[in-house]
């Protein structure tokens, strides 16, 4: 038979499309990003229902320069005042806080930080807890304890300092007696400690962020580190403690719950767990409403367009809607639709009443 030129082309073209469709066969769990075709209630909440007070933030350049910009974000949120977990210590604390005072003296938060060097030397512990009086006296209002606590700090003898090493005892008193929260991040979330392979539910995360993968000895098992966090919780009782992350539990919330049972003195935010809250939203909301006056928002990283992901787990029963970020989360989310008496506690009451200094005006009075 006789082909025309044009037969040929389509089916050259046939053969390129089906080329095509295999290579799509095979394609991987990165590019597949499916539009979803269900039709439900949809609400974008680009500002929260309430002012609130985000207790996990970190703005390392707040020393000097105009806080306007900053300020404006935060206002189109709804955040009235944001915690600064990155506050240093000495006399770069003092000029944040001094920054700060001169343009927005209600607007932030800063919590310290301790410069763990060369504990173990003789007077380190003295000298530690000096410094953070120091810090609260020139604007501190809370301590923040990084993840470096338990994975790399050493001490004098190279030996790493674990979570409750009584060395640092005397800084978690002077805490409770200056009546000054710890929030404290140990560990990550425990995937990262699984093998990295087709049943890893972080397994995205670890391939682009190869340096978060751990081991049993590199620098010890997750549960060794969680552990040490929760023994030198319950040895401070009269130390408020906010774990953050919710404490890297927010995957099993009945877990969660012995724990503040078990521990009255700590309290919890969830900073970069909503996909754990938003894919349980029955579960969750039974838990927000049990342990509603020991819940904070938390967020972590600063991007303005991410908290509305937050707003609308907390507030909406919107359902099966995207997160932001599939490194944490290939799935999507539920919204809880929390009472506005409850939303108002996450959102600000709680944190009056834990953090100091915060100006009660910026808020609803009830
Ligand atoms: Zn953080």
């Amino acid at each position: 038979m006789y082909r025309s030129l044009l037969q040929t082309i389509v089916a050259f073209a046939f053969i390129a499309q089906s080329a095509h469709c295999q290579t799509t066969d095979k394609m991987g769990f990165e590019e597949y990003e499916p539009t979803s075709t269900l039709v439900v209630p949809e609400h974008h909440i680009t500002k929260a229902k309430y002012p609130f007070i985000d207790v996990h933030n970190h703005q390392w350049n707040m020393g000097s320069g105009s806080l306007d910009g900053l300020v404006k974000d935060m206002d189109n949120l709804n955040l009235k005042v944001m915690v600064n977990l990155s506050g240093g210590n000495g006399g770069s604390l003092k000029r944040m806080a001094d920054n700060v005072k001169s343009q927005y003296p209600n607007r932030f938060i800063i919590f310290a930080n301790i410069d763990f060097d060369r504990v173990g030397a003789p007077g380190w512990t003295e000298k530690a807890v000096k410094q953070l009086e120091e810090d609260v006296h020139n604007g501190a209002n809370g301590l923040k304890v990084f993840k470096n606590l338990g994975f790399s700090v050493k001490d004098v003898n190279g030996k790493r300092v674990t979570v409750d090493d009584p060395r640092l005892d005397a800084i978690w008193e002077k805490c409770g007696e200056l009546k000054i929260p710890v929030l404290i991040h140990t560990a990550d979330p425990a995937p990262f400690w699984e093998p990295m392979d087709e049943h890893n539910e972080r397994w995205l995360e670890l391939k682009t962020h190869p340096e978060r993968k751990r081991s049993a000895t590199n620098p010890a098992p997750w549960e060794t580190l969680i552990e040490e966090q929760h023994r030198m919780f319950k040895k401070h009782p009269h130390t408020t403690f906010i774990a953050a992350h919710f404490g890297w539990y927010a995957n099993n919330l009945s877990k969660l719950d012995s724990l503040l049972t078990d521990m009255p003195n700590v309290v919890v935010e969830f900073g970069a767990v909503i996909a754990e809250i938003g894919r349980q939203p029955k579960a969750a909301k039974a838990f927000f409403t049990k342990y509603q006056d020991r819940i904070m928002f938390g967020k972590d990283s600063w991007v303005p367009e991410e908290y509305q992901t937050y707003f609308r787990v907390l507030e909406t029963e919107d359902e099966y809607f995207p997160y932001h970020k599939k490194y944490h989360a290939f799935w999507r989310m539920y919204g809880m639709g929390l009472t506005d008496d409850i939303l108002k506690k996450i959102y600000y009451k709680n944190a009056l009443l834990i953090i100091p200094n915060i100006d009660k005006s910026l808020f609803p009075s009830d």
